[in-house]
């Protein structure tokens, strides 16, 4: 529950004393996700947040990650349906969906270091010249995803430990755009009409009908992204986010 005094929804009353219902918005196993190293003891990762926008310097919903053992977790189930809040920013709730996973190489895009773009920036005019797609667009996925770099939408903006000072690692994305306008559709997220060799992954288009009908459904602002951030050194494996639209 979120019982911040601050929160609310835009153009809408103020929220009051009640606390609000946090949803879940991601959850991962750890056995369906083998490039993700969990902290000793556990096996799932949950993500919720308070979907509300928060007054702290995001401006956005509040986000808490846990990691927890899938064991243990199933001991303390209680029976009947979750709290649901009793208000809510639309922009910051998920609709129920699954997960496919595309396992895909990510380059840094916002985060190459500026003269290492100006040595490259041969190669990149020549690649759009015999591709037809910019470095740039298709380096970094703007899919929800695990690891890689963050597909941020404003200047990069890593956070650094607050324990040990070090930069914290970039555990997970979740973003506005997908499925539709991300690159990387998952294989069987694809129109099957078009074959799987028919175009490159990021230049694939699913049934727009079906698009509809996948995926989480958030604008997060607008084109939003939630990057969540960890420190594997320090104990307890701290974690902060950052937001950006
Ligand atoms: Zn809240
Ligand atoms: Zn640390």
């Amino acid at each position: 529950m979120c019982a911040e005094p601050g929160h609310y929804k835009p153009l809408d009353a103020p929220v009051g004393p009640e606390p609000v219902a946090m949803v879940p918005v991601v959850q991962l196993y750890a056995r369906d996700v083998p490039g993700l190293a969990f902290p000793a003891g556990t096996d799932l990762l949950q993500i919720l947040w308070c979907p509300l926008v928060h007054e702290d310097d995001q401006y956005a919903a509040n986000p808490r990650l846990l990691w927890r053992s899938t064991e243990l977790t199933a001991a303390g189930t209680a029976a009947g349906e979750p709290p649901r809040p009793h208000t809510v920013e639309e922009d910051y709730l998920p609709r129920p969906c699954t997960v496919s996973p595309t396992a895909a190489v990510e380059y840094p895009n916002g985060d190459l270091p500026e003269e290492l773009a100006d040595l490259l920036d041969e190669r990149f005019d020549d690649l759009k010249e015999k591709q037809g797609y910019c470095y740039f667009e298709v380096a970094t996925t703007q899919q929800s995803k695990v690891g890689g770099y963050p597909g941020w939408t404003q200047p990069p903006d890593w956070p650094h430990c607050a324990g040990c000072g070090t930069r914290m690692e970039h555990l997970l994305s979740v973003t506005a755009t997908e499925p539709g306008m991300g690159r990387w559709l998952p294989l069987d997220d694809r129109d099957p009409r078009q074959g799987i060799s028919a175009a490159p992954s990021w230049q694939a288009e699913a049934d727009p009908a079906a698009l509809d009908t996948f995926g989480h459904d958030m604008c997060l602002g607008d084109l939003g992204g939630m990057y969540f951030f960890v420190c594997r050194a320090c104990p307890g494996t701290p974690y902060t986010h950052r937001y950006d639209c």
